[in-house]
């Protein structure tokens, strides 16, 4: 097995140093909370609360609706006050229950039983996991207990957390790691329990050597070293992304119409690893996210272990509120996160970070023309062509866009990075992907299953890229 890299690829600026010594700390939410029920890929929970319903935490509010959906949980208690359609920190807009808060955070009977998962069959594990409502928090959302049921478990050879983070600034994955080693390698040996013969591997990127020591101390201590081993790779962006992490750890290529399965891999991203041993082994289900709060434009950065559902206005007053006018503030990375015009939105299952800048760099630039310089061919980790699959979105040719493998493409935004002419390459392919994938989606007959969910997951974002 090498652990080399994959071709292609960019080395941002990584930012990470203004958080990386800050330690988790909780913040408690103090206003209403907002829960969407389309807040995952596939299709959006069914509200089983209704207006005026008490709540408690741990609470089913929205029930799984088919077979790639996902619960969604309360995470505070309190009283339903409304379900209305809210905006999401994406632009999408959702049915969302909205909770009063009562401010004392009672669990709903059964929440936080420990469990032994030695004793708990394979189907309970990933019922646990369904109740949990945990999705692929690494960006993808993607529900888990689907990711978990596999064809065949036997033919899984590897199950990897992604640990890697390349997005910069982030830093709640490496957190994660230095302060609650041992509830990733819970959450990793359960999934070893699902899938008997896979090895368990730890995907670290080299820019973080204290994670990979402490993880590696971790492993030792539990005496796991025969069934699970740690991977420093090198530090490069996307490593991240599904397909390049498998590829760098074994050698194996995905395209977008192959699964993890396929090359008998199971990727997880760290912190939903961690909550997969908090949901079997202590009965929590899915009701925080750990959210890096970075960036020169905010007054104390820091990391934060926030209540699903709290509103980022209010994370950005935890956190001291703005040190400046922001030009620009962005949720998610700097690479692939949504830039943020109203702080009027909640954290979701698959928020990950807030960024605040003083100066948005590239508020002044204007678009040049394609000097065909060849750099974005250079930087694509999927061996694309971006200079021409620029050209057909420009000319609305969503056929040569496709000729060009554009569907391909999983906007990690190394070829945006690179182009001098400042070309919204990515903006462009999201575009035209989204614009084929509706065309081929009518064009579906609507007894689809479960398989083309799963296609959907692989072209619709790539888990755990941060
Ligand atoms: S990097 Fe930009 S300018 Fe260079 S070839 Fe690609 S699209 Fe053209
Ligand atoms: S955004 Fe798409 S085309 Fe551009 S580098 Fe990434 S994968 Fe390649």
């Amino acid at each position: 097995m090498g652990y080399g890299g994959f071709r292609g690829g960019v080395h941002p600026f990584r930012g990470k140093d203004i958080t990386k010594e800050k330690a988790i700390s909780e913040y408690l939410p103090q206003k209403e909370l907002v829960y969407p029920l389309s807040q995952h890929i596939g299709a959006p929970a069914k509200a089983v609360v209704s207006a005026g319903d008490e709540v408690l935490a741990g609470q089913i509010l929205g029930e799984a609706a088919g077979p790639v959906s996902a619960n969604v949980i309360s995470s505070v208690s309190g009283r339903v006050r409304v379900i209305e359609r809210r905006m999401l920190a994406t632009g999408v807009i959702s049915d969302s229950v909205i909770v009063e808060n009562d401010r004392e955070y009672r669990l709903a009977p059964g929440i936080g039983k420990a469990r032994e998962p030695k004793e708990m069959t394979k189907e309970e594990i990933r019922t646990a996991v369904k109740n949990a409502g945990i999705v692929g928090l690494g960006g993808a959302g993607f529900p888990t207990h689907v990711k978990l049921a596999p064809k065949d478990d036997d033919a899984i050879e590897y199950v990897i957390v992604n640990a890697v983070e390349c997005e910069p600034y982030l830093t709640g994955d490496y957190r994660l790691m230095l302060e609650e080693a041992e509830g990733i390698l819970a959450g990793l040996q359960v999934l070893l329990r699902l899938f008997e013969k896979a090895k368990g591997i730890i995907a670290i990127e080299a820019d973080k050597p204290e994670a990979a020591k402490r993880m590696k101390a971790a492993v030792e201590e539990k005496g796991l070293g025969d069934s699970v081993e740690v991977c420093v790779l090198k530090t490069k962006y996307p490593q991240g992304a599904e397909r390049n992490l498998i590829f760098s750890l074994t050698g194996r290529r995905l395209n977008s119409k192959k699964l993890p399965p396929d090359a008998g891999c199971i990727v997880s991203n760290a912190s939903t690893v961690h909550a997969v041993g908090q949901a079997v082994c202590e009965g929590l289900p899915l009701m925080n996210r750990i959210i890096t709060v970075t960036g020169n434009g905010i007054a104390n950065p820091g990391n934060f272990r926030v209540k699903t559902g709290t509103n980022y206005g209010e994370l950005i007053e935890a956190a001291g509120g703005f040190a400046c006018r922001p030009e620009k503030v962005i949720a998610g990375g700097p690479m692939m996160g949504m830039a943020l015009t109203v702080p009027d939105v909640p954290v979701t299952k698959t928020s990950s970070a807030l960024l605040v800048f003083e100066k948005d760099p590239v508020a002044e630039v204007k678009p040049g023309s394609c000097i065909r310089c060849g750099r974005c061919v250079k930087a694509c980790p999927c061996r694309l062509l971006p200079l021409k699959m620029w050209q057909a979105c420009k000319h609305y040719n969503l056929e040569l866009f496709q000729k060009l493998y554009g569907t391909e493409c999983y906007e990690c935004g190394s070829c945006t990075y690179v182009c001098p002419a400042r070309l919204s390459l990515t903006q462009s392919f999201k575009q035209a992907r989204m614009m084929v994938f509706d065309q081929k989606k009518q064009a579906r007959s609507k007894t689809d299953g479960i398989q083309n969910q799963f296609q959907l997951q692989e072209s619709a974002a790539p888990d755990g890229l941060r």
